[in-house]
């Protein structure tokens, strides 16, 4: 394995072939390239961008950098991933949701680092849950329960393990042709009847560019429909943090007041419509109205929260202990007029600089810090009006308080702003 010859190529804006990608994902995942010369390469890519030949070719080399989950039952597999936003909880209502709906889901999920949490990490402040668990382990629970929610394993997508890592600490994870192989090679590697993708747009995505994020969509759906999985995107709004919580025993507790028919609009709504696609593409439902008004049944009648609660316990968590909130400090604005901008990514930089998230990989997480949020953008405020409740030490918090409220914009003339919708574009 030439690597010089592949980082001089992708340097002067030549394709890599099939057979050079194959062979450079598999020395990596053997351990048998430096990673200086991997680095290297990662930065041609982020420069030179991967078409989407390459694009399929590195997924498809991930995936079989490992092995592919088998299930022995007829019963249909499907999972949802997000590319990623602040307070998105999505997952953690979903899976049990769906579970109720004669359909399976063996969510592989990611830690968090830098402003997005993980849904594994918000899963650790619930005291014993495993999220390790191993392949043999996630099959008893798929079979007992019908959802699990836990962390990649050795076996699943190597070499985007050891990838990631290195993309993370040399600045070229925001590279498409990356990101769909990272994320499409762990999700198909899950051998799914249907995927739903959800990629987020705004100040607290990857993505920060509608036509970005199609993109990416476009492509992750490419990657889905070639090995045959029904695969949907769905573009949706991260300009503010999705629900009021941010953080994650917080997003929990959340989550749970989702799962029993109540919590913010918002998640319940985008619960409802990427739960709906999923039963309409694994053939479960044939009418997408019909499979929203199932979905509603199994939140409001207590089905969904007592699935959570059943798969809690068989990952060995104990559903009602649940990290406390760290203490509250309440922040208002000094000034009134229409909220018409928030700086979603702050608020999750927030949160990790006040402990509840990462800034390296293995730092220790502070599961009882977090923020809540009391406005929505196109709000009028009042003078002295609650803008968000913060949880964490308060020697930190107001100066972390004020680098939130500088990234809102408050306007007196804001008449015909209109705030943005929660569903931006169906990719299909
Ligand atoms: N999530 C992933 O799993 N991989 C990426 O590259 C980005 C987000």
């Amino acid at each position: 394995m030439n690597l010089l010859e592949l980082i001089t190529a992708k340097r002067d804006g030549a394709q890599l072939t099939a057979t050079q990608i194959q062979r450079f994902i598999q020395a990596y995942t053997r351990d048998e390239l430096p990673d200086y010369q991997v680095a290297a390469l990662l930065m041609a890519i982020y420069f030179q961008g991967l078409n989407d030949q390459e694009t399929a070719d590195l997924t498809s080399a991930m995936l079989e950098s490992g092995r592919a989950l088998t299930w022995d039952d007829d019963t249909p597999m499907v999972d949802k991933h997000s590319t990623g936003g602040v307070g998105d909880k999505v997952s953690l209502v979903l899976a049990p949701l769906l579970a109720c709906c004669d359909v399976r889901i063996p969510m592989i999920s990611g830690r968090g680092l830098g402003p997005t949490g993980g849904t594994l990490d918000k899963l650790q402040s619930i005291e014993g849950l495993r999220t390790d668990l191993s392949l043999d382990e996630l099959r008893r629970v798929i079979a007992d329960v019908g959802c699990v929610i836990t962390g990649t394993t050795p076996e699943i997508a190597p070499a985007d393990r050891k990838l990631y890592a290195l993309r993370d600490v040399t600045a070229t994870v925001e590279s498409i042709g990356l990101i769909v192989a990272s994320i499409m090679s762990k999700k198909l590697a899950e051998t799914l009847n249907a995927l739903v993708l959800d990629v987020k747009v705004g100040t607290g995505a990857f993505m920060r560019s509608h036509q970005d994020a199609v993109r990416l969509a476009q492509l992750m759906v490419e990657a889905g429909k070639r090995v045959n999985v029904a695969t949907v995107a769905y573009v949706t709004d991260m300009n503010q943090p999705l629900g009021q919580a941010v953080g994650n025993a917080i997003e929990i507790q959340e989550s749970v007041r989702v799962l029993q028919g109540q919590g913010p609009e918002d998640v319940r709504e985008l619960s409802l419509v990427l739960g709906a696609e999923l039963l309409v593409q694994s053939g479960r439902q044939q009418d997408r109205g019909v499979a929203r008004s199932q979905l509603i049944s199994k939140l409001d009648s207590g089905e969904a929260f007592a699935k959570w609660e059943a798969m809690i316990l068989a990952q060995g968590g104990h559903p009602d202990r649940i990290t406390p909130l760290a203490p509250a400090g309440e922040y208002v604005t000094r000034q009134g007029g229409r909220l018409v901008g928030i700086d979603a990514r702050r608020i999750g930089m927030a949160i990790t600089q006040l402990g509840g998230g990462r800034l390296v990989a293995d730092q220790p997480i502070d599961y009882g810090v977090g923020l809540r949020m009391d406005v929505r953008l196109g709000d009028i405020l009042a003078p002295g009006q609650r803008l968000f409740t913060l949880y964490g030490k308060p020697t930190k918090r107001d100066a972390i308080a004020r680098a939130i409220e500088a990234g809102m914009t408050i306007v007196s003339d804001g008449g015909d702003y209109t705030p943005p919708p929660l569903v931006h574009q169906q990719v299909r």
